[in-house]
């Protein structure tokens, strides 16, 4: 899991179930942790949005990240469906891990493990100058730990050409798929055939240095701590250069 770093913020309540965020299908599955709805917002990097434009669905991932009971979501000020959400255009912002892929003994009860949230609301568009650098620090933080202190601050003009949407937490639903292989009693499955999980994680590689990189410079401490996070059997930098070669 990538991260989980923000704090649990207020407001600890349990997500209500509204008519929109009723799950429908495996009900079981529906959760109403806030916490558990964070701990999946914190530990994902992409985010699904739709809107409706022009009379048709359109859904687009991008970044985002969580500041309390709110996501983040920042695009340039040209971009279309930042514009469209700007100016309060109702939307639905979806968030996915694939936990695992589930093999029963059918294709038909064959499953995925998943933890999934799906947000609605309209979104406002953060103004105040001091609440949107710590949004944007906040977004930025999420996507790249430990990043921030490391490069310079956003300029004005840079700031200028950024919008940032804040979007509520306040109607959304959590489904989750946790367990194993599942089947219908006695309906032909072979006995002898394989039955289980594979399960799936994000995992990252070793940092790629980039040739604008001045020779001699250290490799980002942010990138290899997020490395390791996410692959601890990353090798340390003398081990790469001397495998290299
Ligand atoms: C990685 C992944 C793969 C999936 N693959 C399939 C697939 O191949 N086929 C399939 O039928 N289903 C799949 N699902 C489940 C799918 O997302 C729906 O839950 C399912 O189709 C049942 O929808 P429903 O009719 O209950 O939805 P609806 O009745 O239309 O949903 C009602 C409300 O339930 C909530 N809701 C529904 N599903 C989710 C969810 N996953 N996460 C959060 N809130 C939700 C929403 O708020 C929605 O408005 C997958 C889910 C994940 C995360």
């Amino acid at each position: 899991m990538p991260h989980s770093t923000q704090p649990h913020n207020a407001p600890t309540s349990d997500l209500p179930i509204t008519a929109r965020t009723r799950v429908t299908r495996s009900p079981e599955r529906q959760r109403t942790d806030r916490a558990e709805l964070y701990g999946i917002l914190d530990d994902a990097l992409v985010a699904h949005v739709a809107i409706v434009r022009d009379g048709m669905p359109l859904v687009l991932p991008m970044g985002f990240g969580r500041g309390g009971n709110a996501i983040y979501l920042h695009g340039s000020t040209g971009s279309g469906i930042f514009r469209a959400m700007a100016s309060g255009t109702p939307i639905s912002v979806t968030v996915t891990h694939l936990d695992g892929l589930v093999y029963a003994r059918s294709l038909f009860d064959s499953s995925m493990n998943y933890r999934s949230a799906v947000v609605f609301g309209t979104a406002t568009t953060v103004a105040d100058p001091a609440e949107k650098a710590e949004a944007m620090r906040i977004v930025s933080e999420h996507l790249m730990p430990g990043r921030t202190a490391e490069v310079r601050p956003m300029t004005k003009r840079e700031l200028a050409a950024t919008l940032v949407l804040r979007l509520p937490l306040d109607e959304v639903s959590v489904k989750v798929r946790a367990h194993g292989a599942s089947e219908e009693p006695d309906d032909g499955e072979d006995r002898s055939v394989w039955a289980g999980v594979l399960p799936l994680r994000l995992t990252a590689l070793a940092p790629e240095t980039s040739p604008l990189t001045a020779p001699g410079t250290p490799e980002s401490a942010a990138a290899r701590a997020y490395a390791a996070r996410l692959a601890p059997a990353v090798p340390a930098p003398s081990e790469s250069r001397s495998a290299a070669g």
